[in-house]
């Protein structure tokens, strides 16, 4: 099956263009990290790389080099600013895989010993909460 075409229009598409709000914490000339607005975990957090690629699939190889070297980046801080035991990456390619936004993303979620991650409730989180972890974590950077 051919995968279908990037849409420009995606919402992660949207926060790199500065149309639509995120709560950044990272950013550098390949990436930008920003919080999960329905975090499954205190701290999730998701890093997309800046070129477009909806998923796994058709990102420019040549983009993954700098993605993953800011997931670690990030994962550090997160780490630290969370204390995390573990850490938790996800990435999603295509709907069967529970894909939703169709730029590719990378989550991030800090884990503790014994606790399982939250549902997707399809909740978003308090914007002060939001506010306050994604200071906490590049605090830690
Ligand atoms: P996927 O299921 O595609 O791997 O994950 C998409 C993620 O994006 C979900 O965890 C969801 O909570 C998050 N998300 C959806 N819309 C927005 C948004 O507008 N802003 C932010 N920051 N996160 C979003």
């Amino acid at each position: 099956m051919i995968a279908p075409a990037y849409d420009p229009d995606n919402i992660f598409a949207k926060i790199l263009r500065g149309e639509m709000p995120c709560h950044k914490v990272y950013e550098d000339d390949h990436v930008l990290a920003f919080m999960d607005i329905m975090p499954r975990t205190d701290g999730h957090t998701l890093v997309i790389p800046k070129v477009a690629g909806r998923n796994l699939y058709d990102l420019p190889p040549e983009a993954f080099g700098g993605l993953f070297r800011a997931v670690q980046t990030v994962a550090r801080a997160i780490k630290t600013a969370f204390t995390a035991d573990g850490m938790t990456l996800l990435q999603s390619s295509e709907a069967a895989a529970g894909q939703v936004v169709f730029h590719l993303h990378v989550h991030l979620m800090p884990r503790r010993d014994g606790v399982k991650l939250r549902p997707h409730s399809g909740d978003m989180a308090d914007k002060d909460i939001l506010v306050a972890h994604a200071a906490r974590i590049r605090a830690a950077l």
